[in-house]
């Protein structure tokens, strides 16, 4: 049989680059899911889909407790001047974002994640304004949440109130949670059942040490939130594993020399 040498060529290089592409993006995480280039509304269902059709590392996304025990997908405390914690999910649906959708419930952001298998979905427990309590309450229904719908695998969770991580260890030791407030070293993370670090930018610049020291640990490094392309370029100098970024195109650009 004649074998066409340049076309196994052209396949061995396909190869290649498809696997540098997926090297490349496996280390960005979509901060709020891949709103910005696109115009969509942070945390949206659309922004979501945006960061899986891209086949990121991740999507983050924040979650919230309403005052009648839905969990709800977004950032701000309130909802366009509805304030989650004290408002029925009811009165929650009186808003919508720009693009026509109404606030998602977590379930219906976990749904959406777990029609593909690649993109992870990275969940951001926020703190309570009502106090602790309601935040560990929170803690719990949203890991009984995921593991309703099996998202487990999908999931990784971060948090800056350090006993909601703690928590998440407990109910579930398999689970990725990773801190955010800056203010543990990696040793002390470990310790309590984190899987990783992930920092403000500002806090590895005062402590530097700190990504070799939670990379021996065998804790991951992210660092948020990435948007210069200078910033960028600093930290994939220092090995971090992960960078979440509202500019998760100009990141992969840059990754793969484009920019
Ligand atoms: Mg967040």
């Amino acid at each position: 049989m004649k074998i066409n040498v340049n076309l196994l060529l052209l396949v061995a290089m396909m190869g290649i680059s498809s696997c540098k592409t997926n090297y490349y993006k496996h280390m960005i995480i979509a901060h709020r899911g891949a709103w910005k280039t696109a115009g969509l509304p942070e945390n949206s269902i659309a922004s979501l889909d945006k960061a899986m059709g891209q086949k990121l590392y991740g999507s983050e996304f924040d979650v919230h407790l309403t005052k009648d025990g839905i969990l709800v997908v977004n950032h701000n405390n309130d909802f366009y001047g509805v304030d989650i914690a004290t408002a029925t999910y009811q009165g929650l649906l009186g808003k919508k974002h720009p693009n026509g959708e109404r606030i998602p419930t977590l379930g219906a952001y976990l749904r959406e994640g777990l029609k593909q298998k690649k993109t992870k979905l990275i969940l951001e427990i926020k703190t309570s304004n009502l106090g602790e309590e309601r935040t560990l309450e929170s803690t719990r229904m949203i890991v009984d949440t995921v593991k309703s719908l099996n998202a487990q695998k999908l999931t990784e969770y971060i948090c800056f109130d350090y006993e909601v991580g703690k928590l998440v260890h407990l109910l579930d030791t398999a689970a990725s949670v990773a801190y955010l407030n800056g203010d543990k070293s990696p040793a002390e993370l470990k310790e309590d059942g984190y899987k990783g670090i992930d920092y403000h930018i500002s806090v590895y610049d005062k402590h530097p040490e700190w990504i070799p020291e939670a990379k021996k640990l065998g804790l991951s490094v992210n660092v948020w939130t990435v948007n210069s392309p200078d910033d960028m370029k600093r930290f994939i100098k220092q090995q971090v594993n992960y960078i979440t970024t509202n500019e998760p195109e100009l990141l992969f650009d840059l990754l793969r020399g484009k920019k």
